[in-house]
């Protein structure tokens, strides 16, 4: 029998892993898994009910970590505190005050309702004069707060079972599928708006991440590299941690620029992007690459672009933002937080050299071949060599 003394409660609601079928414990597993790391050294015990997960974890355990570890995990689509009493009502309202100082009630406005579920018949009032008794409550204690009983922004839940169990509507959770469950991609990561959102939509499926960046200082400023650096380390909170790799790609992209044609430039730096990370990729155990590439947004993205780019590639290329307008992609950006730190005024890449008029629709066969005369497979080795690793931790 577990002891659960001393221990704060969180019920956590499932989405898609409970509509797996035999693999579902596989999923529930390593949810489990990644939640306690993130919890740990602080104690904590999960039981696991079709479509929920209850939390326990030490009260000495700071809420806070709680609530950052539930909305970076993956695989949980919402959650909250619940709090037990005795079953008595001058405890329930004590109790229930406690509840609306958490989220999602202590914003103190919006609408709410008050539900009820009596398993013990024998209890003093009945489930409707519960409801009506403590939406007196939070009206007394948020009076900019409205009554509604169809649409209510927020639920202050009741359940009236061994002990009395409070617990308000969920804070949201990232969903998804747990990270770990989906074995291991290298994210292209660079300091614009679209690789970290594209990291993040993989990630979300499952996806472990590795992540690479192509430095090339000193034409790119350190502060570059910090910005990328930030970024990782955002991202690692929801990916469980994360290696960032940096390449010096500064020579690479000289001899580029003494190697090949101008229209063709961008797309050569692509070329060799691709090679250097299939490298890194094998030596990492990373089975595919992730870039935030989307069709059609700039001339390196057009759909030739996009081919000849992917016949460098002997791993798969997968590109989760290929279907996304930018304003799309701007909103997800925000919402993760990586936005602001996008936007700062640093350039990542591509300053050595950008073509006035890049080839816009390639032939692969010709690309590949101006590829193959710059000779350059020694340089990008010695690239791979000096590879430079970043660690981010998993903590939130
Ligand atoms: P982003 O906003 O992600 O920088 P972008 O719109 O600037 O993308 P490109 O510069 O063409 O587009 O880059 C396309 C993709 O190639 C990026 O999303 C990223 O995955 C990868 N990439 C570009 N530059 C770098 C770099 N310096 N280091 C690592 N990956 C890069
Ligand atoms: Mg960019």
């Amino acid at each position: 029998m577990k002891n659960i003394e001393n221990m704060q409660l969180y019920l956590i609601r499932l989405g898609e892993i409970s509509l797996k079928g035999l693999n579902r414990r596989m999923f529930e597993k390593q949810l489990k898994a990644n939640i306690k790391l993130k919890i740990h050294p602080h104690h904590s015990l999960i039981e696991r009910e079709k479509g929920r997960i209850y939390l326990y974890v030490e009260d000495s355990c700071p809420e806070e970590l709680v609530y950052n570890t539930l909305r970076t995990t993956f695989g949980v689509v919402g959650f909250s505190r619940a709090l037990v009493c005795e079953k008595n009502f001058d405890r329930i309202c004590e109790t229930a005050l406690k509840v609306l100082e958490t989220e999602p009630f202590n914003s103190g406005s919006g609408t709410f309702k008050v539900e009820c579920r009596r398993a013990d018949k024998n209890f003093e009032l009945n489930s409707y004069q519960i409801e009506a008794r403590l939406g007196a409550l939070v009206l007394e204690r948020y009076p900019q707060m409205k009554v509604d009983v169809h649409k209510p922004e927020k639920i202050l839940y009741v359940e009236i079972r061994d002990m009395a169990y409070l617990y308000s509507s969920p804070v949201k959770g990232p969903s998804g599928l747990p990270t770990g469950t989906a074995g291991k991609g290298l994210l292209l990561l660079s300091g614009g708006i679209d690789s970290p959102v594209a990291g993040y939509r993989m990630a979300s499926r499952g996806l472990r991440l590795d992540a690479l960046y192509f430095h090339a200082y000193p034409y790119t400023s350190e502060q570059a590299l910090g910005k990328v650096k930030d970024l990782a380390m955002l991202l690692s909170g929801y990916n469980m941690g994360m290696n960032l790799f940096v390449v010096n790609f500064t020579k690479a992209e000289l001899w580029i620029k003494d190697h090949s044609k101008e229209e063709e430039h961008t797309l050569m730096m692509r070329a060799c992007m691709m090679k250097v990370a299939n490298r890194i990729a094998r030596k990492r155990g990373c089975q595919v690459l992730v870039t935030g590439e989307a069709l059609g947004q700039v001339a390196s993205q057009t759909l030739e672009a996009m081919c000849f780019t992917n016949s460098m590639s002997e791993i798969p290329v997968l590109r989760p933002l290929v279907g996304m307008d930018k304003q799309e992609i701007i909103d997800t950006a925000r919402q993760i937080g990586t936005y602001e730190t996008s936007i700062l005024p640093y350039d990542d890449c591509c300053v050595i050299f950008s073509p006035k008029h890049p080839l816009v629709k390639p032939d692969v066969d010709t690309e590949t071949r101006s590829f193959l005369d710059m000779d350059i497979d020694e340089l990008l080795d010695k690239c791979v060599e000096e590879v430079e690793m970043f660690e981010f931790s998993y903590r939130v």
